[in-house]
């Protein structure tokens, strides 16, 4: 019996489709069946930001056609993620909606679920968490506990935001034409305590870890150059000058071959020695403004940027004697929180700030100083050390006990979580947490006085920095054994990261995190300590030639979309439209060209079929055309071979080309034997069935539906299950019946 569906109705085969693997639970993580690692295919976490954009529909698109078509060849394939739930855009949602973040972070994961099932994406479901769990943040404050102790987590004062009306701290997302969001008044900036994540130590393994990466073959471009925008490297020379007290003081320069040529020194605000150059009490003071100025947003310009002279020098021979000191947030902007020679003649920048000096007007590089320096190759890196707590409600709390005797004192593992309070609406004014005495007052653990709990959070950056831990854990494990748990060894690194091309910072952060967590012992097997073997990078989708936004009216909503055309020709498009590493100007030709597409496939297959059926069957027809059966077999091999290599570099765009030109090359292969012959014999008619099978096979890893009932239809039954969807064809087999010209 063939199915009676005259049309290709993509609403009932999706509906069809999706309660069959329900049914079937067809995306449960299976291990490998030998032992041996898995590929761990891990795509964007989302903010639960109320409902998915374009955007992940693209991530989500990309990554389920690769982790489709690598189970297809066998593999054991974990598809996961978790939301990235915590944060303040979703503490801003709730206060405008006055109710608990908490509640808000679960409706909107809800309904983004539902969207991704309607999307057909093949998550293991099973697997999703919260960044706002507390089974999740637990280990979130685990993780903090083991930096801290590393020495890669401190405590630092920094500069924010700050109104008073609302009596909170603002980050700078809040912060409008320098105006409170939530009051408008006018925001001032504040230095208070905050807790930083080092990272220096790592920087130097970061950048030779993208070498191997890059020769691995499986990052992509775009991720590659972010990597290295993030790192920020530089290369040159360093040499010791002596600083006030005739101690060495060590600069870089990129100039090698001009260090005779400095006129100045110019030290970063955050240099570990730079009180030593405070000088004066009217020049310590500027540097103290300096220190908790907001300069990050001028710190790149040399003619603006702000600047003290210390009105000291250095001993420099090699420069002809004595070089003013100056210091400048734009060493950091530069070369990260180092000390630079300033060499005018050599380097723009430096021409500018020398023009400013006055103490520098008229001065002259020395005329061959001539004295010897001890010269060395030297590195420096642009990217630092970030602060990752915030004064905010909806975050993870820090595991810290305030206290006045011992200080900052770490809770003790065994009494973790501490817990943060669900039924709290925040309103923007104040930290609720602060203002919660069951929350703040603690005894001491260390010398049990009465003590303040940390009311600091940590920003949502912190949680993201293991998030792609969790999924290659059993749920049912994450309690006990979230970092020792056996199925990490299978799962990571993840074989492919899938995700935006704005991910960059996380990833980079996430690389340090693990070289972390392999040098403090629980991730010791990754001995690269690379999170990720493979990452693409995508760019966005935008609209119009323009980035979508509600205020523009330019906004495409997924849902609509599919309700109109299904999900398949929305995955069709979105994939077929560009390349990943292009921006995608959404736009109704590729949709009209998917829509296309998926109805002539559905009409012609279905039509071809019934055909076959009642096909003659005619020896003499099938030896006259046994070489025509023999091209499209080649035909076949070759398109089969061009997607499945398209498929591995995850240029699915190619890859749906060359499913399209195959269609056509199957149909050309109809009217060349029907040009010949009049009409197609059995055997001809099967040659052409089986074409169109490997087709559909082909096809599913983009468009899983469609094909899945193109094969159960082919099979007699549309409601079978007995039918083998998964497995990626090797070649067309047209067997040994259609090869022999007696044979029937
Ligand atoms: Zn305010
Ligand atoms: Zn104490």
């Amino acid at each position: 019996m063939t199915s009676a569906r005259p049309n290709y109705d993509a609403a009932a085969i999706e509906a069809e489709r999706q309660a069959a693997w329900d049914r079937e639970d067809a995306f449960a993580t299976r291990l490998p069946d030998d032992g041996g690692a898995g590929a761990y295919i891990k795509p964007s976490s989302p903010f639960t930001s109320g409902k998915l954009h374009m955007g992940h529909v693209r991530d989500y698109s990309l990554g389920d056609a690769y982790a489709r078509f690598r189970r297809a060849r066998g593999d054991a394939v974990l598809f996961g993620f978790g939301f990235d739930a915590f944060g303040l855009p979703a503490e801003m949602a709730a206060i405008e909606r006055k109710v608990p973040p908490a509640d808000w972070v679960e409706r909107c994961g809800e309904r983004m679920l539902t969207q991704m099932k309607r999307l057909g994406f093949s998550f293991d479901y099973e697997r999703v968490f919260y960044s706002s769990d507390e089974a999740q943040y637990r280990w979130s404050q685990w993780l903090f506990l083991q930096l801290l102790e590393a020495g890669l987590i401190y405590r630092d004062d920094a500069t924010v935001d700050w109104c008073d009306h609302c009596r909170t701290t603002l980050a700078a997302l809040q912060v409008e034409d320098g105006r409170c969001w939530r009051c408008h008044n006018e925001v001032r900036l504040i230095r208070r305590p905050t807790w930083f994540l080092r990272i220096a130590p790592y920087l130097e393994e970061n950048d030779r870890g993208l070498a191997a990466l890059e020769e691995g073959g499986a990052w992509d471009e775009i991720s590659l150059s972010t990597q290295r925008y993030i790192l920020g490297r530089s290369d040159g020379v360093e040499v010791d000058v002596a600083d006030v007290d005739g101690t060495t003081l060590t600069v870089f320069s990129p100039h090698a071959d001009s260090l005779g040529a400095a006129t100045f020194v110019m030290l970063s605000p955050r240099h570990p020695d730079v009180e030593a150059w405070a000088g004066d009490a009217a020049v310590a003071e500027q540097l103290d403004e300096l220190r908790s100025g907001g300069w990050e947003r001028s710190a790149r310009d040399a003619a603006a940027v702000p600047l003290v002279d210390t009105g000291l020098a250095a001993k420099a021979e090699f420069a002809g004697g004595a070089l003013p000191v100056l210091v400048s947030p734009l060493v950091d902007a530069r070369y990260g929180p180092t000390a630079v020679l300033g060499i005018p003649s050599a380097d723009e920048a430096d021409a500018k700030v020398a023009a400013r000096v006055p103490r520098l007007a008229g001065a002259e590089a020395a005329e061959d100083a001539g004295a010897k320096a001890d010269v060395r190759p030297a590195v420096r890196y642009k990217a630092a050390d970030f602060s990752i707590s915030r004064q905010r409600f909806w975050g993870t709390p820090i595991p810290i006990v305030l206290c006045e005797s011992c200080g900052p004192v770490p809770v003790p593992e065994e009494d973790l979580p501490v817990v943060l309070p669900r039924d709290v609406e925040p309103t923007g004014e104040g930290n609720p947490l602060a203002e919660m005495p069951e929350f703040v007052e603690v005894a001491c653990p260390r010398c049990g006085e009465p003590a303040r709990r940390e009311t600091d959070t940590l920003d949502c950056h912190f949680d993201a920095l293991w998030l792609w831990v969790p999924s290659a854990v059993p749920p049912h494990a994450r309690d006990a054994e979230m970092f020792s748990h056996p199925e990490l060894r299978t799962w990571l690194p993840s074989e492919r990261l899938v995700a935006g091309s704005d991910s960059g910072g996380f990833v980079f952060d996430q690389r340090v995190v693990t070289k972390a967590l392999r040098d403090i012992g629980p991730f010791a097997f990754m001995e690269e300590g690379e999170p990720f073997s493979g990452c693409l990078f995508h760019e966005m989708v935008i609209a119009d030639g323009r980035k979508m936004s509600k205020h523009l009216g330019n906004v495409v909503d997924p849902d609509e979309l599919v309700e109109r055309y299904g999900a398949d020709t929305i995955r069709i498009a979105i994939l077929y439209a560009a390349g990943p590493a292009k921006t995608l100007n959404w736009n109704d030709g590729a949709l009209r060209f998917a829509s296309r597409f998926l109805h002539n496939l559905w009409e012609y297959t279905r039509s071809r079929r019934e055909l076959a059926a009642k096909a003659p069957i005619d020896p003499e027809a099938a030896a006259d055309t046994e070489f025509m059966r023999d091209r499209l077999c080649k035909w076949c091999d070759n398109g089969l071979a061009r997607i499945t290599a398209d498929l591995e570099e995850l240029q699915m765009h190619k890859a749906i080309r060359n499913v399209t030109r195959l269609l056509e090359r199957i149909q050309d292969f109809e009217k060349r034997v029907v040009k010949r012959r009049g009409g197609l014999s059995r055997v001809d008619a099967e040659a052409l069935i089986a074409a169109l099978e490997l087709l559909a096979r082909v096809l599913a890893p983009f468009a899983p539906h469609i094909a899945e009932a193109l094969l159960l239809a082919d099979e007699g039954d549309a409601g079978s299950e007995a039918v083998d969807l998964g497995s990626w064809p090797e070649r067309l087999d047209l067997g040994a019946a259609a090869s022999g010209a007696g044979s029937r």
